[in-house]
């Protein structure tokens, strides 16, 4: 994370809304969530934070994640391949593409560039506005 600025001379990124990444894929299937997204869940559905949690989420080893729909391990929220909670989406998909384990020159040009359809479009993010972003994804980590 620390050279960044090196890693990426700032990019264009608009989501596209292609949901490719709410898709299962392998390790990186999961939908964690932080306090602040369970209140912003629950505001959005209007019920208590702990009937959010038991409906629509699993416990495992201190943290808590969105369930996953069983067949294909999709997001339970993808409805024809778009985001059907995208006002209250949790801080994990609000921040991608700029999650910490994809800050690596190789694989940005090699995988993520060619995964998301969203990357090269809409808003130009500079080096400092990924690094905030960054900075934000590895405390909600
Ligand atoms: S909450 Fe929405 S944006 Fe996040 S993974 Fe699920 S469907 Fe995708």
């Amino acid at each position: 994370m620390k050279n960044i600025e090196k890693l990426i001379n700032g990019t264009r990124f608009q989501c596209q809304g292609s949901g490719k990444c709410c898709v299962s894929r392998g390790g990186y299937g999961f939908v964690y969530l932080n306090k602040k997204d369970i209140k912003r869940f629950a505001n959005f559905f209007n019920i208590k934070k702990k009937d959010f949690i038991e409906r629509n989420c699993v416990k495992e080893d201190g943290y808590i994640r969105l369930k996953e729909i069983n067949l294909n391990g999709n997001c339970i929220y993808l409805k024809h391949k778009k985001c059907s909670v995208y006002a209250a989406r949790p801080e994990q998909c609000r921040t991608w593409p700029f999650w910490p384990e994809n800050m690596n020159t190789k694989k940005w040009k090699k995988e993520i560039i060619n995964f998301c359809p969203g990357i090269g479009k809409g808003k130009f993010y500079s080096p400092k506005e990924i690094k905030k972003i960054l900075v934000k994804e590895y405390k909600n980590n």
